[in-house]
């Protein structure tokens, strides 16, 4: 096994460890291997181990690599900022986007998925720790939001997706997720599920397990550090 399998397998490891330790359903928590800036070799050796998702943050180089490994039914994930004119490129290319942060984009990307593929699958990017700096829509906004989003008919929406500040202790780092589930239980009706938690990276996926996560986000403790 070479170190990209040992470090996935010891990713997975932490993922079926922390189901246990906070009563999660057995395999209820998918692992996102986050390949931005990782070369198509790299993704190559994590999917020789089993890992089918990946999530990738910055278009051109994303597409480079699905086009280099469009030989594999890999599942593509956009997880960076999204430009309105780069819109097209991700409704064709991706399965689903993580990062929707205002209806104008989701509209967009509707109006520009093909009708041959799937609805893309999307979740909104929720700003829960407020930060000025930082993407997302407000916890306030939400409700409006998905009202709209809801309903645009290329789109299916999942989820929310949060992005916190670090934080030191497992309880400090519990908490924006905690908000971010309790939004989720809020916006969520019998015919609108919102399944997904799209929450948790490398350094702090088990508190983001503890309190719900459906996805998590891992680039650095599967491909080491980036260059
Ligand atoms: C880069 C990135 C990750 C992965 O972060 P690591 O700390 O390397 O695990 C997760 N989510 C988003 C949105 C990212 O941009």
């Amino acid at each position: 096994m070479d170190l990209i399998q040992q470090q996935l397998a010891a990713v997975n490891q932490r993922i079926r460890q922390a189901e246990a330790d906070y009563l999660r359903t057995p395999s209820s928590v998918k692992l996102l291997a986050v390949s931005k800036t990782r070369s198509a070799q790299d993704i190559e050796a994590a999917l020789e181990a089993g890992q089918m998702c990946f999530g990738e943050s910055y278009l051109r180089e994303a597409l480079e690599k699905i086009e280099q490994l469009s030989t594999y039914s890999l599942e593509w994930h956009y997880i960076g900022r999204i430009q309105s004119n780069k819109t097209k490129l991700i409704a064709e290319h991706f399965d689903w986007v993580h990062s929707v942060v205002d209806v104008k984009h989701a509209r967009r990307l509707s109006n520009q998925r093909p009708s041959l593929l799937q609805p893309l699958k999307v979740c909104l990017q929720i700003n829960v720790s407020g930060e000025k700096t930082k993407a997302g829509i407000a916890p306030e906004q939400a409700q409006e939001v998905t009202a709209v989003i809801r309903d645009l008919p290329n789109l299916q929406l999942c989820g929310l997706m949060t992005l916190p500040a670090p934080a030191e202790t497992l309880d400090q780092r519990r908490q924006p997720f905690r908000e971010l589930r309790a939004l989720r239980d809020r916006l969520r009706a019998p015919d609108l599920p919102l399944a997904t938690l799209s929450m948790g990276m490398s350094d702090d996926l088990e508190a983001a397990i503890a309190e719900g996560a459906t996805i998590v986000r891992v680039g650095t403790a599967i491909f080491g550090p980036r260059r």
